[in-house]
Protein backbone atom coordinates (compact mmCIF):
# COMPACT_ATOMS: atom_id res chain seq x y z
CA UNK A 1 0.00 0.00 0.00
CA UNK A 2 1.10 3.65 -0.78
CA UNK A 3 2.19 5.84 2.28
CA UNK A 4 0.03 8.49 0.84
CA UNK A 5 -2.57 9.49 -2.79
CA UNK A 6 -3.24 12.59 -3.93
CA UNK A 7 -6.68 12.58 -5.79
CA UNK A 8 -6.98 14.55 -8.80
CA UNK A 9 -9.47 15.62 -11.01
CA UNK A 10 -8.21 13.22 -13.71
CA UNK A 11 -5.47 11.46 -12.21
CA UNK A 12 -4.20 10.06 -8.76
CA UNK A 13 -0.82 10.24 -7.50
CA UNK A 14 0.30 7.37 -5.50
CA UNK A 15 3.38 8.25 -3.19
CA UNK A 16 5.82 5.38 -1.57
CA UNK A 17 8.89 6.22 0.67
CA UNK A 18 9.07 10.41 -0.34
CA UNK A 19 9.22 9.30 -4.15
CA UNK A 20 6.23 8.84 -7.03
CA UNK A 21 5.71 5.80 -6.88
CA UNK A 22 2.46 5.34 -9.26
CA UNK A 23 0.40 7.80 -11.38
CA UNK A 24 -3.33 6.57 -12.95
CA UNK A 25 -7.06 6.53 -12.48
CA UNK A 26 -8.70 5.58 -9.12
CA UNK A 27 -5.62 3.92 -7.63
CA UNK A 28 -5.87 2.04 -4.55
CA UNK A 29 -6.74 3.71 -1.09
CA UNK A 30 -3.56 4.59 0.63
CA UNK A 31 -2.74 5.19 4.69
CA UNK A 32 -2.56 9.23 3.52
CA UNK A 33 -5.33 10.45 1.33
CA UNK A 34 -5.17 14.07 -0.27
CA UNK A 35 -8.23 15.72 -1.96
CA UNK A 36 -6.97 18.00 -4.61
CA UNK A 37 -9.87 18.05 -6.78
CA UNK A 38 -10.52 20.96 -8.52
CA UNK A 39 -6.72 21.68 -7.64
CA UNK A 40 -3.77 22.16 -10.16
CA UNK A 41 -1.28 20.28 -9.30
CA UNK A 42 2.46 21.55 -10.38
CA UNK A 43 5.87 20.19 -9.65
CA UNK A 44 7.22 21.38 -6.99
CA UNK A 45 8.66 25.07 -7.48
CA UNK A 46 12.59 24.94 -8.05
CA UNK A 47 13.76 28.74 -7.02
CA UNK A 48 17.16 28.48 -8.28
CA UNK A 49 18.29 31.97 -7.81
CA UNK A 50 17.86 33.69 -3.82
CA UNK A 51 19.43 34.60 -0.99
CA UNK A 52 18.35 33.47 2.54
CA UNK A 53 21.45 34.72 4.23
CA UNK A 54 22.54 32.15 6.52
CA UNK A 55 25.11 31.79 8.13
CA UNK A 56 26.02 34.58 9.20
CA UNK A 57 22.89 37.76 8.49
CA UNK A 58 20.34 35.47 9.79
CA UNK A 59 18.75 38.48 11.24
CA UNK A 60 18.34 39.46 7.53
CA UNK A 61 16.42 36.21 6.64
CA UNK A 62 17.58 32.87 7.52
CA UNK A 63 16.75 29.05 6.05
CA UNK A 64 14.13 28.35 7.92
CA UNK A 65 12.16 31.44 7.66
CA UNK A 66 13.24 31.66 4.38
CA UNK A 67 12.66 28.21 3.50
CA UNK A 68 9.47 28.47 4.96
CA UNK A 69 8.13 31.44 2.48
CA UNK A 70 9.05 29.21 -0.75
CA UNK A 71 7.15 26.25 0.39
CA UNK A 72 4.08 28.69 1.32
CA UNK A 73 4.10 29.93 -2.33
CA UNK A 74 4.45 26.07 -3.99
CA UNK A 75 8.56 25.78 -3.56
CA UNK A 76 10.47 22.55 -2.42
CA UNK A 77 13.94 23.08 -3.65
CA UNK A 78 16.12 26.23 -3.91
CA UNK A 79 19.28 27.20 -5.06
CA UNK A 80 21.19 29.45 -2.31
CA UNK A 81 23.55 32.15 -4.03
CA UNK A 82 26.63 32.30 -2.61
CA UNK A 83 26.89 35.92 -1.37
CA UNK A 84 24.61 37.68 1.39
CA UNK A 85 25.94 35.14 3.94
CA UNK A 86 28.92 35.33 5.95
CA UNK A 87 31.29 33.78 4.84
CA UNK A 88 31.14 33.65 1.44
CA UNK A 89 30.69 30.52 -0.76
CA UNK A 90 34.16 30.81 -2.64
CA UNK A 91 35.96 27.80 -0.85
CA UNK A 92 35.14 24.48 0.39
CA UNK A 93 35.61 25.47 4.08
CA UNK A 94 32.87 28.27 3.35
CA UNK A 95 30.60 25.73 1.37
CA UNK A 96 30.76 23.29 4.54
CA UNK A 97 29.51 25.89 6.94
CA UNK A 98 26.89 26.78 4.55
CA UNK A 99 25.70 23.33 4.23
CA UNK A 100 25.46 22.62 7.60
CA UNK A 101 23.43 25.35 8.76
CA UNK A 102 20.91 24.81 6.00
CA UNK A 103 20.71 21.22 6.79
CA UNK A 104 19.48 22.38 10.62
CA UNK A 105 17.32 25.40 9.15
CA UNK A 106 15.72 24.57 5.76
CA UNK A 107 12.40 22.91 5.54
CA UNK A 108 12.84 22.61 1.88
CA UNK A 109 15.75 20.62 -0.12
CA UNK A 110 18.10 23.15 -1.10
CA UNK A 111 21.30 23.35 -3.87
CA UNK A 112 24.32 25.72 -3.16
CA UNK A 113 26.08 27.76 -5.68
CA UNK A 114 29.66 28.67 -5.44
CA UNK A 115 31.36 31.95 -5.85
CA UNK A 116 33.44 33.56 -8.72
CA UNK A 117 35.44 36.56 -7.57
CA UNK A 118 39.27 37.39 -8.47
CA UNK A 119 41.53 35.50 -6.78
CA UNK A 120 39.12 32.54 -6.08
CA UNK A 121 39.41 30.41 -9.15
CA UNK A 122 42.00 28.16 -7.73
CA UNK A 123 38.99 27.07 -5.08
CA UNK A 124 36.13 26.21 -8.17
CA UNK A 125 37.87 22.64 -8.12
CA UNK A 126 37.04 22.07 -4.44
CA UNK A 127 33.97 23.66 -4.95
CA UNK A 128 32.39 21.07 -7.74
CA UNK A 129 34.23 18.56 -5.60
CA UNK A 130 31.29 19.28 -3.05
CA UNK A 131 28.46 19.61 -5.34
CA UNK A 132 27.60 23.17 -6.14
CA UNK A 133 25.31 24.25 -9.07
CA UNK A 134 27.52 26.22 -10.42
CA UNK A 135 29.45 29.60 -10.14
CA UNK A 136 27.96 33.54 -9.85
CA UNK A 137 29.84 36.08 -10.59
CA UNK A 138 29.06 39.42 -10.79
CA UNK A 139 29.60 42.14 -13.46
CA UNK A 140 29.25 45.06 -11.53
CA UNK A 141 30.09 46.14 -7.87
CA UNK A 142 27.39 43.52 -5.70
CA UNK A 143 26.87 45.61 -3.38
CA UNK A 144 29.14 43.32 -0.81
CA UNK A 145 32.63 44.45 -0.54
CA UNK A 146 33.68 40.62 0.83
CA UNK A 147 31.94 39.65 -3.12
CA UNK A 148 34.47 41.64 -5.33
CA UNK A 149 33.07 42.17 -9.26
CA UNK A 150 34.76 39.73 -11.68
CA UNK A 151 37.07 41.74 -14.23
CA UNK A 152 37.33 40.20 -17.71
CA UNK A 153 39.89 38.36 -17.30
CA UNK A 154 38.62 36.95 -14.02
CA UNK A 155 35.23 36.03 -15.60
CA UNK A 156 37.20 34.80 -18.51
CA UNK A 157 39.63 32.30 -16.74
CA UNK A 158 36.20 31.22 -14.45
CA UNK A 159 34.42 30.24 -17.08
CA UNK A 160 37.20 28.41 -18.54
CA UNK A 161 37.63 26.47 -15.60
CA UNK A 162 33.88 26.00 -15.04
CA UNK A 163 33.79 24.25 -18.69
CA UNK A 164 35.97 21.81 -17.77
CA UNK A 165 34.17 21.27 -14.30
CA UNK A 166 31.45 20.44 -16.56
CA UNK A 167 29.39 23.33 -14.52
CA UNK A 168 27.45 27.03 -15.40
CA UNK A 169 28.76 30.44 -14.73
CA UNK A 170 25.71 32.50 -13.93
CA UNK A 171 26.27 36.03 -13.72
CA UNK A 172 24.60 39.81 -12.96
CA UNK A 173 24.88 41.36 -16.20
CA UNK A 174 24.69 44.64 -15.89
CA UNK A 175 28.12 47.19 -17.20
CA UNK A 176 30.15 48.55 -14.08
CA UNK A 177 31.79 51.39 -16.12
CA UNK A 178 28.21 52.85 -17.15
CA UNK A 179 26.84 51.90 -13.87
CA UNK A 180 29.52 53.65 -11.61
CA UNK A 181 30.30 56.17 -14.22
CA UNK A 182 26.10 57.43 -13.53
CA UNK A 183 25.88 56.94 -9.89
CA UNK A 184 29.03 58.69 -9.47
CA UNK A 185 26.81 61.57 -11.49
CA UNK A 186 23.47 61.45 -9.17
CA UNK A 187 22.72 64.35 -7.28
CA UNK A 188 20.19 63.50 -4.94
CA UNK A 189 18.93 59.79 -3.81
CA UNK A 190 15.59 59.49 -5.95
CA UNK A 191 14.09 57.31 -7.24
CA UNK A 192 14.70 59.03 -10.70
CA UNK A 193 17.86 58.93 -10.35
CA UNK A 194 18.77 55.54 -9.21
CA UNK A 195 16.91 54.35 -12.55
CA UNK A 196 18.87 56.13 -14.54
CA UNK A 197 21.67 55.27 -13.17
CA UNK A 198 20.86 51.17 -14.27
CA UNK A 199 19.96 51.88 -17.81
CA UNK A 200 18.97 48.71 -20.03
CA UNK A 201 22.08 49.16 -22.32
CA UNK A 202 24.25 48.63 -19.11
CA UNK A 203 22.40 45.20 -18.84
CA UNK A 204 22.81 44.35 -22.69
CA UNK A 205 26.34 45.56 -22.64
CA UNK A 206 27.27 43.28 -19.78
CA UNK A 207 25.18 40.39 -22.25
CA UNK A 208 26.54 41.00 -25.21
CA UNK A 209 30.45 40.43 -23.16
CA UNK A 210 29.13 37.60 -21.12
CA UNK A 211 27.90 35.58 -24.10
CA UNK A 212 31.16 36.62 -25.96
CA UNK A 213 33.53 35.22 -23.04
CA UNK A 214 31.11 32.17 -22.28
CA UNK A 215 31.29 30.57 -26.62
CA UNK A 216 35.09 31.58 -26.50
CA UNK A 217 36.04 29.72 -23.14
CA UNK A 218 33.56 26.58 -24.28
CA UNK A 219 31.42 27.54 -21.00
CA UNK A 220 27.89 26.64 -20.45
CA UNK A 221 26.31 30.31 -18.84
CA UNK A 222 23.33 31.27 -16.93
CA UNK A 223 22.27 35.02 -17.19
CA UNK A 224 20.17 36.03 -13.84
CA UNK A 225 17.28 38.16 -13.91
CA UNK A 226 17.33 39.63 -17.29
CA UNK A 227 15.28 42.38 -16.96
CA UNK A 228 14.44 43.65 -20.13
CA UNK A 229 13.17 41.94 -23.86
CA UNK A 230 15.88 43.55 -25.18
CA UNK A 231 18.53 41.45 -23.09
CA UNK A 232 16.33 37.88 -23.41
CA UNK A 233 16.65 39.05 -27.34
CA UNK A 234 19.92 39.52 -27.33
CA UNK A 235 20.94 36.35 -25.12
CA UNK A 236 18.56 34.54 -27.49
CA UNK A 237 20.82 35.91 -30.20
CA UNK A 238 24.04 34.76 -28.77
CA UNK A 239 22.42 31.31 -28.14
CA UNK A 240 21.38 31.25 -32.24
CA UNK A 241 24.92 31.35 -32.32
CA UNK A 242 26.63 29.24 -30.26
CA UNK A 243 26.67 30.21 -26.97
CA UNK A 244 24.90 27.59 -24.40
CA UNK A 245 22.94 30.01 -22.51
CA UNK A 246 19.96 29.94 -20.43
CA UNK A 247 18.03 32.82 -19.26
CA UNK A 248 16.05 33.66 -16.16
CA UNK A 249 13.87 36.75 -15.41
CA UNK A 250 12.11 37.62 -12.02
CA UNK A 251 8.69 38.20 -11.19
CA UNK A 252 8.79 41.80 -9.88
CA UNK A 253 9.95 42.60 -13.87
CA UNK A 254 6.89 41.19 -15.21
CA UNK A 255 4.52 42.61 -11.98
CA UNK A 256 6.02 45.76 -11.55
CA UNK A 257 7.28 48.87 -13.64
CA UNK A 258 9.31 51.96 -12.86
CA UNK A 259 6.08 53.87 -12.30
CA UNK A 260 5.48 51.14 -8.91
CA UNK A 261 8.99 51.95 -7.48
CA UNK A 262 8.09 55.70 -7.10
CA UNK A 263 4.57 54.67 -5.20
CA UNK A 264 6.41 51.55 -3.28
CA UNK A 265 9.84 53.24 -2.67
CA UNK A 266 12.65 51.20 -1.28
CA UNK A 267 10.53 48.11 -0.69
CA UNK A 268 10.79 47.64 -4.68
CA UNK A 269 14.16 48.90 -5.12
CA UNK A 270 16.14 46.12 -6.69
CA UNK A 271 19.04 46.30 -9.43
CA UNK A 272 18.58 45.74 -12.29
CA UNK A 273 15.99 48.14 -11.79
CA UNK A 274 12.22 47.78 -12.55
CA UNK A 275 11.83 48.66 -16.06
CA UNK A 276 9.54 50.88 -18.65
CA UNK A 277 6.12 49.77 -19.30
CA UNK A 278 7.44 49.28 -23.17
CA UNK A 279 10.39 47.40 -21.61
CA UNK A 280 7.99 45.04 -19.68
CA UNK A 281 6.29 44.36 -22.77
CA UNK A 282 8.85 43.05 -24.54
CA UNK A 283 9.60 41.19 -21.57
CA UNK A 284 6.50 39.30 -22.17
CA UNK A 285 6.59 39.08 -25.79
CA UNK A 286 9.60 37.07 -25.08
CA UNK A 287 8.57 34.80 -22.65
CA UNK A 288 5.20 34.21 -24.31
CA UNK A 289 7.51 33.23 -27.14
CA UNK A 290 9.22 30.59 -25.27
CA UNK A 291 12.62 32.17 -24.78
CA UNK A 292 13.15 32.78 -21.18
CA UNK A 293 14.07 29.68 -19.61
CA UNK A 294 12.97 30.27 -16.25
CA UNK A 295 11.49 32.07 -13.80
CA UNK A 296 13.39 32.78 -10.54
CA UNK A 297 12.87 35.08 -7.18
CA UNK A 298 15.95 36.80 -6.64
CA UNK A 299 14.41 37.18 -3.50
CA UNK A 300 16.68 39.27 -1.69
CA UNK A 301 15.62 40.54 1.49
CA UNK A 302 16.87 42.77 4.65
CA UNK A 303 15.96 44.42 7.94
CA UNK A 304 13.53 47.61 7.87
CA UNK A 305 15.71 49.57 8.91
CA UNK A 306 18.19 49.01 5.75
CA UNK A 307 14.62 49.63 3.73
CA UNK A 308 13.70 53.37 4.71
CA UNK A 309 15.37 56.59 4.89
CA UNK A 310 17.43 58.03 1.77
CA UNK A 311 16.11 55.45 -1.58
CA UNK A 312 19.79 55.93 -2.72
CA UNK A 313 21.17 54.63 0.00
CA UNK A 314 18.60 51.55 0.55
CA UNK A 315 19.33 48.50 0.50
CA UNK A 316 18.46 47.02 -3.24
CA UNK A 317 16.80 43.84 -3.07
CA UNK A 318 13.28 42.56 -3.83
CA UNK A 319 11.74 40.10 -1.10
CA UNK A 320 9.10 38.00 -2.91
CA UNK A 321 9.70 34.56 -2.63
CA UNK A 322 6.55 33.49 -1.75
CA UNK A 323 4.86 35.01 -4.77
CA UNK A 324 6.41 33.72 -7.94
CA UNK A 325 3.85 31.24 -8.85
CA UNK A 326 0.94 33.27 -7.98
CA UNK A 327 2.17 36.14 -10.38
CA UNK A 328 2.76 33.76 -12.96
CA UNK A 329 -0.60 32.45 -12.51
CA UNK A 330 -2.47 35.41 -12.41
CA UNK A 331 -0.39 37.69 -14.74
CA UNK A 332 0.66 34.91 -16.94
CA UNK A 333 -2.07 31.95 -16.97
CA UNK A 334 -5.36 34.63 -16.44
CA UNK A 335 -3.56 37.61 -18.40
CA UNK A 336 -1.41 36.97 -21.13
CA UNK A 337 -2.61 33.26 -21.93
CA UNK A 338 0.61 31.48 -20.73
CA UNK A 339 0.23 28.13 -20.70
CA UNK A 340 -0.04 25.83 -17.38
CA UNK A 341 2.57 23.50 -19.26
CA UNK A 342 4.54 26.57 -20.08
CA UNK A 343 4.78 27.85 -16.38
CA UNK A 344 5.86 24.25 -15.39
CA UNK A 345 8.72 24.92 -17.88
CA UNK A 346 9.77 27.90 -16.47
CA UNK A 347 9.55 26.57 -12.34
CA UNK A 348 10.54 23.11 -12.69
CA UNK A 349 11.24 21.06 -15.53
CA UNK A 350 13.97 23.34 -17.33
CA UNK A 351 15.80 24.88 -13.75
CA UNK A 352 15.71 20.74 -13.20
CA UNK A 353 17.53 20.05 -16.58
CA UNK A 354 19.35 23.06 -16.85
CA UNK A 355 21.16 22.52 -13.58
CA UNK A 356 21.05 18.79 -13.35
CA UNK A 357 18.61 17.58 -10.79
CA UNK A 358 17.74 14.63 -12.50
CA UNK A 359 15.52 13.46 -9.49
CA UNK A 360 13.45 16.52 -9.53
CA UNK A 361 10.93 19.12 -11.75
CA UNK A 362 8.66 16.19 -13.16
CA UNK A 363 5.45 14.71 -12.04
CA UNK A 364 6.82 11.33 -13.73
CA UNK A 365 6.72 7.82 -11.68
CA UNK A 366 10.10 7.20 -9.71
CA UNK A 367 10.64 11.46 -9.38
CA UNK A 368 10.70 13.14 -5.96
CA UNK A 369 7.19 13.81 -5.20
CA UNK A 370 7.69 17.33 -4.83
CA UNK A 371 4.22 18.77 -5.35
CA UNK A 372 2.15 21.99 -5.41
CA UNK A 373 -1.49 22.32 -5.25
CA UNK A 374 -2.88 25.39 -6.57
CA UNK A 375 -6.71 26.63 -6.52
CA UNK A 376 -5.69 29.22 -9.96
CA UNK A 377 -8.55 30.55 -10.28
CA UNK A 378 -9.01 31.75 -6.25
CA UNK A 379 -8.05 35.20 -5.66
CA UNK A 380 -6.02 36.09 -2.43
CA UNK A 381 -5.14 39.51 -1.31
CA UNK A 382 -1.69 39.44 0.23
CA UNK A 383 -1.46 40.77 3.69
CA UNK A 384 1.87 40.78 5.93
CA UNK A 385 0.22 38.49 8.12
CA UNK A 386 0.41 35.75 5.36
CA UNK A 387 4.25 36.06 4.75
CA UNK A 388 6.19 33.10 6.15
CA UNK A 389 9.66 35.15 5.68
CA UNK A 390 11.41 36.98 8.48
CA UNK A 391 10.36 40.77 7.71
CA UNK A 392 7.00 41.20 6.50
CA UNK A 393 8.69 43.44 3.62
CA UNK A 394 7.39 42.61 0.19
CA UNK A 395 6.01 44.52 -2.56
CA UNK A 396 3.43 42.35 -3.28
CA UNK A 397 1.59 43.55 0.40
CA UNK A 398 -1.88 44.56 -0.93
CA UNK A 399 -1.94 42.96 -3.94
CA UNK A 400 -4.69 40.68 -4.94
CA UNK A 401 -3.58 38.05 -7.37
CA UNK A 402 -5.82 34.62 -8.40
CA UNK A 403 -3.59 31.37 -7.83
CA UNK A 404 -3.68 30.26 -4.40
CA UNK A 405 -0.93 27.87 -3.02
CA UNK A 406 -3.23 25.31 -0.93
CA UNK A 407 -0.86 22.43 -0.13
CA UNK A 408 3.08 21.90 -0.43
CA UNK A 409 4.18 18.46 -0.39
CA UNK A 410 8.32 17.70 -0.39
CA UNK A 411 9.51 14.47 -0.90
CA UNK A 412 6.18 12.82 -0.18
CA UNK A 413 5.81 15.16 3.16
CA UNK A 414 3.44 17.83 3.69
CA UNK A 415 5.12 20.72 4.56
CA UNK A 416 2.57 23.90 3.98
CA UNK A 417 -1.52 23.77 4.09
CA UNK A 418 -4.06 25.56 4.97
CA UNK A 419 -1.95 29.10 5.05
CA UNK A 420 0.42 27.18 7.53
CA UNK A 421 3.72 25.50 7.59
CA UNK A 422 3.85 22.13 9.07
CA UNK A 423 6.84 20.00 8.00
CA UNK A 424 8.38 17.28 10.61
CA UNK A 425 11.65 16.72 8.90
CA UNK A 426 14.62 18.85 7.45
CA UNK A 427 14.92 19.18 4.25
CA UNK A 428 17.88 17.88 2.24
CA UNK A 429 21.27 18.59 0.34
CA UNK A 430 20.92 18.36 -3.22
CA UNK A 431 23.72 18.16 -5.86
CA UNK A 432 23.86 17.70 -9.67
CA UNK A 433 24.28 14.75 -11.17
CA UNK A 434 27.04 15.52 -13.89
CA UNK A 435 26.43 11.99 -15.36
CA UNK A 436 23.18 13.47 -16.64
CA UNK A 437 22.68 15.19 -19.91
ZN1 LIG B 1 20.51 37.82 -6.49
Amino acid sequence: MADTVVRGDTLDIAIEDGKIAAIGPELPSAAEEIDAHGLQIFPGLIDVHLHFNEPGRTNWEGAATGSSALAAGGGTLFFDMPLNSTPCTVDAAAFDRKRAALAKSSITDFALWGGLIPGNIPQMAELADRGVVGFKAFLCDSGLPEFPRADDLTLFDGLREAARLGLPVAVHAESQEITQGLTRRIENGSVRDFLSSRPVIAELEAIQRATLLAREAGAKLHIVHVSSGRGVALAAQARAQGTDVSIETCPHYLFFTEEDVERLGAVAKCAPPLRSAVDQDALWTQLLAGTVDMVASDHSPAPPEMKTGDYGKAWGGIAGVQSTLAVLIDRGYHCHKLSLERITSLIASDPARRFRIPSKGAIAVGMDADLALVDISRSAQLQAGHLKQRHALSPYIGSTLRGCVVRTIRRGETIFVSGEIVARTPGRFVRPDLCTI
